[in-house]
């Protein structure tokens, strides 16, 4: 009855609709774009009740407005810091609230670094990680410090193993691809590249991931608390 589902936007963004196909109602993370959640919730008769945004980049929000003036009762959550238009709630790190649709609640997590606002969104085991955590990677350092970027991540892997990582973008293959630069000896790395190297070519994305998993093999969650390493890490993955 509860679904989570994957629209593919963009180049290579992914909005995530989660779906309570009993009351036929929908929230959705991050809509880059607006036609193809129409085109779906049409599809399926579903009715849209918020949109959940973790940070202000347009292939996040692109699709707010027209979602917005097609649905006028759409909540719309997002850190005040983002400026994005038709935000309804603003939320804040720690911050719990409730859809009716959805069972579990949400915990607001700010995790700033891709940008000062950036947040994600847990409501057990599900984490919509934006372009903060991605699988097997992490999103670029544009507004925040590698402190901050850093602190960021290990709050999301400190969340237990059993996490869904539902990030922003398939850049899974390329995260892992790198991962076995850095850490050429890490069989559980070596695994799962060759998984999603078999996964993308059957056309199936490699999202989500759990959180055991990235503890074991994505590079960002293995600094150890060492800033400096992260630093290291992440300009060599910029030009990478
Ligand atoms: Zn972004
Ligand atoms: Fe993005």
């Amino acid at each position: 009855m509860l679904e989570i589902i994957l629209i593919p936007a963009l180049k290579d963004n992914y909005i995530w609709l989660g779906i309570n196909r009993e009351l036929a109602e929908v929230f959705i993370v991050d809509p880059g774009e607006a036609a193809p959640v129409l085109a779906y919730l049409r599809e399926h008769s579903l009715k849209p009740i918020a949109i959940l945004v973790t940070h202000k980049h347009w292939d996040h929000t692109g699709g707010i407005e027209e979602l917005v003036s097609r649905y006028p009762d759409l909540q719309v959550y997002a850190h005040a810091l983002e400026n994005v238009s038709s935000v309804t709630h603003h939320v804040k790190d720690g911050e719990v609230f409730k859809l009716s649709m959805w069972p579990e609640p949400f915990t607001v997590i700010h995790i700033p670094g891709h940008t000062l606002g950036h947040v994600a969104y847990y409501a057990k085991p599900l984490l919509f990680s934006g372009d903060t955590l991605f699988c097997a990677g992490c999103g670029r350092v544009f507004e925040g410090t590698a402190e901050q970027m850093l602190a960021s991540l290990e709050r999301l892997a400190a969340l237990p193993d059993d996490t869904q990582v539902y990030c922003g973008h398939e850049y899974t293959q390329n995260n892992l691809r790198f991962a076995v630069q850095v850490e050429p000896e890490n069989a559980d790395i070596a695994k799962r590249y060759e998984a999603v190297v078999n996964l993308r070519s059957s056309g199936k994305p490699a999202v989500p991931s759990d959180m055991r998993l990235e503890r074991l093999t994505n590079p960002f969650l293995r600094c150890k608390q060492n800033v400096a390493k992260f630093r290291e890490l992440r300009e060599w993955k910029d030009r990478f």
